[in-house]
Formats: C-alpha cells, sequence, structure tokens
C-alpha cells in the first residue's frame, strides 16, 4: 500500500486548468464567493447566441438529470439569465453554477431553479410566494407558469434592484418587497406554492399557516452545511415531508440565521458521511453531499471500511463526476489539516486538461468568501487496488470555510473512495497564539 507522506502544498491555484477552475469557482459562487478575474474567453453576446447557450443549458445539463415538466423546460429556454448577473458575469450565465449577485449572495444555479420549480408542480392558478428573491431569476421562471408570484427580500440593495430589473423585463404578475422573509406575506396568503431559497433550520410556522389546505412548499432545511432540500404538502392543517436530496445553500441573513442552535464548530473541522455508511436520502442521494453528479453507493461487505463505499464512473471525457461537502473550519485555530481517503480505481484516463483525474480536494475561503487556495490528494491515473492517501496541509490563517470534493472531476473511468476523513492536526506548541 502506498502511504505518502504529508506534504504541503503553495498557496496558489493559478496552475488549475481553466475547466477545473471553472468548477471550483462554481462551487465557490455557491457559497457566495467573489469572481476576481474573467475565467474563460468571452463568448459574443447577441440574444441569438444567448437562445443556443440556453438551449445546451437546457439539452445538456437539464434534461439529462431529469428535469421533464415540458413546462419548465419551456421557461428554462426562455429566460435570459444573463440579465439577471453582472456584465462581468454574463459569460457563465449558461453553465450550470451558482454566480455572485453581491451583498454576499448568489443566483441558484439553473438546475437547482429547475429542480425545484418542478417539484413545486407550478399550475396556472398558483399564488406562489417566494422566500429570497436574490437577482429575482427562480421568480422570473415561475412567473410565465403560474398566476402571481410574490416574493421577499431581506437585503434591500439586492430586492430593490430585483424589483426594477423585473419591471424593465415586463413581468408584470411578480411582486417584490423588502423584509424578513420567514413572517411569510399575510396579506396575501393563503399561497397554493411556497419556495423559499435560503436554508432554515426549521420550517418556519408563519410559512406553514401562509400555505393554503393541499398546497405545497419546497425549502432546504438543517444545519448550515448539512441542509436536505424538503417538499412538503399541507394535509388536515399539517405538513407531510417528502426529502428530495441533499443541497447546500448559502447562509441566511436575518432572525433565522442569528437563532440557529446547531452551529459548526471551525476548530474541529470533519467530514460528515465519509465513510458512506448512511442510508440514501430517498433512495437515491448520498447522505451529507450535496451536488451529486454520476456518483453511486455501493454495499460491499469487503468495502476498506464499514460496508459501502461511493463509485464514480464516467465514459465521456470532460463530464464530471464528483461530490462535494462544504465544512466550516477556522485558520486562527486549525493551522494545519489533515485530509485522507481510502480510493481504487480502474481505466481512468485524463479529461481534456490534464489535471482532470480522480481525486479528493479542498478548497479554502476566507469570511468574504474568497478563494484562498485549492489542495488534493494526488494524481491518480491507469489502474489501481484500494490504497490509502493522506496528506497534511497548511490552513491559511484567512480562512473560515472550506468545500471537499471528490470525484473523477471530467476523467473517465471508474473511481470508488471510502473513508474519506478530515482532521485537525494539533498545533505544535510553539505555534500557539
Ligand atoms: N432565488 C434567488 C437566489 C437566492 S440566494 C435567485 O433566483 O437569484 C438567497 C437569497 O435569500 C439571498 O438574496 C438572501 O439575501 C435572501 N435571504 C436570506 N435570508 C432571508 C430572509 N430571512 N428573508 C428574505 N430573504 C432572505
Amino acid at each position: 500500500m502506498d502511504r505518502p507522506s504529508p506534504r504541503r502544498y503553495p498557496l496558489s491555484a493559478a496552475h488549475v486548468s481553466p475547466n477545473l477552475r471553472r468548477w471550483i469557482i462554481g462551487i465557490a459562487s455557491m457559497l457566495g464567493a467573489v469572481v476576481l478575474a474573467p475565467l474563460t474567453a468571452a463568448l459574443g453576446q447577441s440574444s441569438s447566441n444567448y437562445d443556443q447557450l440556453r438551449n445546451r443549458l437546457v439539452n445538456e445539463v437539464l434534461v439529462p438529470q431529469g428535469i421533464t415538466n415540458p413546462a419548465v423546460l419551456k421557461a428554462a429556454r426562455e429566460t435570459p439569465r444573463h440579465e439577471f448577473v453582472a456584465l462581468l458575469h454574463r459569460k457563465n450565465a449558461y453553465y450550470d453554477m451558482a454566480l455572485p449577485i453581491g451583498g454576499q449572495q448568489t443566483i441558484s444555479s439553473p438546475f437547482i431553479v429547475a429542480f425545484m420549480t418542478q417539484a413545486l408542480d407550478p399550475q396556472p392558478t398558483d399564488r406562489v410566494l417566494e422566500i429570497g428573491t436574490g437577482s429575482g431569476y427562480q421568480a422570473a421562471i415561475l412567473s410565465p407558469l403560474v398566476k402571481d408570484v410574490y416574493s421577499i427580500e431581506i437585503v434591500e440593495p439586492l430586492g430593490l434592484q430585483a424589483k426594477q430589473l423585473l419591471q424593465r423585463l415586463k413581468y408584470q404578475n411578480v411582486f417584490v418587497k423588502i423584509g424578513d422573509g420567514f413572517q411569510g406575506w399575510p396579506e396575501h396568503a393563503p399561497f397554493q406554492k411556497i419556495i423559499v431559497t435560503c436554508s432554515p433550520e426549521k420550517v418556519p410556522q408563519p410559512l406553514v399557516d401562509q400555505l393554503d389546505e393541499g398546497g405545497l412548499m419546497v425549502i432546504p432545511v438543517g444545519e448550515r452545511y448539512q441542509q436536505t432540500l424538503f417538499l412538503y404538502r399541507k394535509k388536515d392543517g399539517k405538513l407531510e415531508a417528502q426529502p428530495l436530496r441533499p443541497t447546500l445553500f448559502v447562509p441566511m441573513t436575518g432572525k433565522a440565521e442569528a437563532a440557529r442552535q446547531v452551529l459548526p464548530d471551525p476548530k474541529r473541522p470533519a467530514a460528515i458521511n465519509g465513510g458512506f455508511e448512511a442510508a440514501a436520502v430517498s433512495d437515491q442521494y448520498i447522505q451529507g453531499w450535496y451536488y451529486e453528479q454520476q456518483a453511486t453507493l455501493v454495499t460491499d461487505p469487503k468495502a476498506p471500511e464499514g460496508r459501502h463505499f461511493v463509485r464514480f464512473a464516467n465514459q465521456q471525457e470532460g463530464r464530471s463526476a464528483h461530490l462535494l461537502q462544504g465544512f466550516a473550519i477556522d485558520g486562527r485555530h486549525v493551522r494545519e489539516l489533515r485530509l485522507s481517503a481510502r480510493l481504487r480505481y480502474s481505466d481512468v484516463v485524463p479529461g481534456p486538461n490534464r489535471e482532470e483525474l480522480p481525486n479528493v480536494a479542498i478548497t479554502f475561503y476566507d469570511e468574504n468568501r474568497r478563494d484562498l487556495g485549492f489542495f488534493w490528494l494526488g494524481t491518480y491515473r491507469g489502474s489501481s487496488d484500494w490504497r490509502q492517501a493522506s496528506r497534511v496541509f497548511r490552513v491559511p490563517v484567512g480562512t473560515r470555510e472550506g468545500i471537499l470534493r471528490v470525484g473523477l472531476f471530467g476523467a473517465s473511468g471508474v473511481a470508488d473512495f471510502d473513508d474519506i476523513r478530515l482532521e485537525a492536526v494539533e498545533p505544535a506548541a510553539k505555534d500557539m497564539p
């Protein structure tokens, strides 16, 4: 078994390929990261170009990932997402990624918007309440599918900007107000549908009260880095829950965030369900991880740890297969972090960029969610039986959160991972503040 000795990596991510970089940025952006430099060649900005890019997004991302409602697909083909982001980000508007919209917030990724919209089963007679207007894009997607959309945003400049934009683009059945969305909008209740695009710990009671009998609510609930998208149906005044999939939405603003009871411990970063033993969510999605692409949970009594591991399989060069997980880490307390995993792989061929190989990787972010560096376990290609990999990374002092990523990242072949661990390395006495 190969056990590489702990190595430290420089803090530069400059050598990462543009494609891989785009994923990292996309992932960073989900957490509201600021993108500092243009990353891909600028695309032409004529409307027919945008139409083409939108159609590609629908055909290559939304349809293959299970969006089937024709009305939702039509709305995705027709809604100009580039109008909802700043000029700087327009060239990335039709990739499946979240993008910064200011105020440390992000526009949701097109897949998540389509997925949540489809889950709501939109009907032309529905009055819909949205919490977290953000850019206004989700409201714009809903607009042609329902009667009216009432949308609440807590960050005033964002709400005002979205309101003006929606007016300019003539979404006449969308109404925006500034306020704490978890109080709902009683004047217009009851709502047949409620969609929440920021993540509270529990479903706020005013939203339960304002949901019509038989109505549906789609909402990501859970701890800050451990959220599940739920679909609730109101029956006899109570909510019946159906978990949809694990997810990660940006932290909220306002009372609900301040009142969180379970907080992550940034002094003790840890991987959740790194041994893949927890039962799948809805018999389908791997618990604790999100943004799942081409991953399956495998049961095998000979797994290196427990009885399960995760398998990534990809045949199409450049298409990603991965899982992500957010975690809290404070670089003032944790100086060094050990990342370890067991992996095996077969017939692995790098994607179009040579860095596109199976890996376990970490990206660190500061309090403004700026990218502080990208670190990974090793270079794996070809085939190998189960092996252990472990490395210790220096944590930049400004670090406040991280994203753990595992997968094939554009390589083709099969890769299995198990026993993924994150662990703070005790600082040497002389390093103590
Ligand atoms: N639906 C948006 C994306 C939302 S990001 C889009 O399509 O672009 C989440 C949004 O929720 C952010 O704009 C954030 O400011 C807002 N938000 C957070 N907490 C809130 C609260 N308590 N009430 C209303 N909006 C809130």
